[in-house]
């Protein structure tokens, strides 16, 4: 997976990307990230990127030319243009399924926008899929990219070891993972569950099941509307609904 980022602080994203999973998978070439600063196309020699919103109103916007000519820059090698997201808080918010989606391609490239957003125009130009990463304004788009390429990095097959497998995370069956434990046995008078260490496999995962269900109904019931449940689930589910859900 090829990553470019169009941003005014490229070191901001290298910086981020450069660590921990999404370092090593740059490192072993399981992905790759170039970095454009939209101020080196800027059309005045103090490096203006940015101007007077039309109407008038607080703030600037950046503007159409300078992120067209990065765009181009980033893109003249491939012939196939990979597809282009700007992101913003009137975008579609992402999510894991989005990530799997994106995961699919050679290439991305993000825009990151500041101040108060880009002109509209070069995102119709360049049709440019619109994501948000939540319903809050971040100063910038550099840490939303950065969210966007660390989750769809990990669905990049190659990135996480057999260890790190992704497939049993939260979201992956549409529900909340289940809670995880590690040595010591006992903290602070707190004992692991004792199915945990009785070594047998399908009580345990009967027991993560639940769990999963019973975090999930509790934080984000509204995610179990879209889950394939068996029998055991809507049975489980049934009697955690006849008594007392507690609260996180
Ligand atoms: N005036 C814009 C609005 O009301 O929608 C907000 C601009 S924000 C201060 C500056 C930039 O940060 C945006 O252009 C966008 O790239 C990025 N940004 C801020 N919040 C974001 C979010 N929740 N998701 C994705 N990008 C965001």
């Amino acid at each position: 997976m090829k990553f470019t980022v169009l941003t005014l602080f490229p070191e901001m994203i290298e910086q981020g990307i450069n660590t921990s999973i999404t370092g090593r998978a740059l490192a072993q070439g399981t992905i790759s990230l170039t970095t454009v600063n939209i101020r080196d196309f800027a059309h005045d020699r103090y490096g203006h990127v940015d101007d007077y919103p039309y109407g008038g109103g607080a703030g600037m916007v950046m503007m159409a030319p300078p992120i067209y000519e990065a765009w181009e820059f980033a893109t003249k090698d491939q012939e196939k243009k990979p597809r282009f997201i700007y992101v913003t808080p009137q975008g579609r918010v992402f999510d894991q399924s989005m990530a799997l989606d994106y995961a699919k391609e050679d290439a991305l490239v993000f825009l990151c926008g500041h101040y108060e957003g880009v002109d509209e125009r070069v995102l119709d130009e360049l049709q440019a899929e619109r994501v948000s990463i939540g319903d809050y304004v971040l100063t910038g788009g550099e840490l939303p990219a950065m969210v966007m390429i660390d989750a769809i990095s990990r669905m990049v097959p190659g990135v996480l070891s057999n260890e790190e497998s992704g497939e049993e995370e939260s979201f992956m069956n549409g529900l909340l993972e289940y809670p995880q434990y590690t040595r010591p046995d006992v903290f602070m008078g707190r004992e692991v569950p004792e199915v945990l260490k009785s070594g047998h496999h399908a009580n345990i995962a009967r027991w993560r099941r639940d769990q999963s269900l019973l975090r999930t109904l509790t934080v984000r019931p509204e995610l179990l509307d879209k889950v394939d449940l068996d029998k055991k689930d809507k049975n489980f589910l049934e009697k955690l609904k006849n008594t007392c859900i507690p609260s996180e």
